[in-house]
């Protein structure tokens, strides 16, 4: 009976002991990685649809790990939120960001994703105001990408955020828009300057006619409010010019190219003469 207990004790513990010792490896591994600048901005090309004009880019966050590789944002970020690091992480990543923005032409803006974790912090426009001044970056240059989660933290401390950091020219864009639960009054009542369509709608369009009509919806909807548009996740011409028939927009996603590191986009951004 012992000899059975120990098997079993074998059997079902021996794999859950690994997941925490990686797990572990994993936040000790990020906590690591801060220190050492292994987390770096790569950038995905913004487009006016109309013109197919470069706007600027979105920074999206890239962990160059010794260990294991590129690890992309949807494994760390959550981490980063739970272990408390992704303020410090996304600080460097923007000051990063700033400087590296600083060498493109100066209409060029720079599209930063901000945690709900973040918004938290009651601290947190100051922050991004004194991040700007220290890096010497003009506040109408930076777009900050808010998620419909934010909408369920203190909706009166982020909407005077908000209003902090509009107020010194930053603009704020409502990301992801259409997969969380934020309601039309919200929509109405926080003062966005942008919308994105969540790339999950504009994935929908080339497979029925029901996808394409609720984007079609959704710009309609955004008009009335007056919100201007950036549909994600278009990988295709046919999408594209789906979209462009459905009004003037801005758009990102394959169809323009992979997000990509800093000295990629310098290169491209001197050919282009920008
Ligand atoms: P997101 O803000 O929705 O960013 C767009 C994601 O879609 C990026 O994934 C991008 O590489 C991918 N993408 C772009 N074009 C296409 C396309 O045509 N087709 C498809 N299938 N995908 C496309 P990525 O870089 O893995 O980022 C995932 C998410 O991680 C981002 O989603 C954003 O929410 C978050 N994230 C990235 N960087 C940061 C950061 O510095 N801080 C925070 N808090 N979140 C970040
Ligand atoms: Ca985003
Ligand atoms: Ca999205
Ligand atoms: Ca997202």
């Amino acid at each position: 009976a012992k000899k059975q207990g120990k098997n079993r004790f074998y059997w079902f513990e021996a794999p859950m002991e690994n997941e925490l010792r990686f797990r572990n490896e994993l936040e000790a591994g990020i906590r690591r990685g801060i220190s050492r600048g292994e987390f770096v901005p790569f950038y995905e090309q913004q487009i006016d649809l109309e013109s197919g004009t470069l706007t600027g880019f979105e920074m999206l966050a890239r962990w160059q790990s010794p260990e294991l590789g590129t690890v992309g944002p949807d494994i760390f970020i959550p981490i980063a939120e739970e272990i408390g690091v992704i303020s410090e992480m996304s600080e460097r990543l923007m000051a990063q960001a700033f400087e590296d923005a600083k060498n493109w032409d100066q209409d060029l803006t720079l599209s930063v994703n901000i945690s709900p974790v973040q918004m938290r912090d009651p601290w947190f426009a100051q922050k991004i105001l004194k991040l700007m001044v220290q890096h010497n970056f003009p506040p109408n240059r930076l777009d900050i990408e808010i998620t419909e989660s934010c909408l369920h933290e203190n909706l009166g401390m982020v909407r005077s955020m908000i209003t902090s950091l509009r107020n010194q020219g930053v603009h704020i864009s409502l990301d992801d828009f259409g997969t969380g639960y934020s309601s039309l009054s919200q929509l109405r009542s926080l003062p966005f300057d942008r919308l994105k369509i969540d790339r999950s709608f504009i994935h929908e369009m080339r497979e029925e006619d029901h996808g394409t009509k609720l984007v079609d919806a959704i710009i309609s909807m955004s008009d009335g409010l007056k919100l201007p548009i950036t549909a994600e996740g278009i990988e295709n011409a046919e999408v594209l010019e789906a979209l462009k028939k459905m009004g003037s927009m801005k758009g990102q996603g394959y169809h323009y190219g992979r997000p990509e590191p800093a000295d990629m986009v310098l290169e491209r951004l001197k050919t282009a003469g920008m």
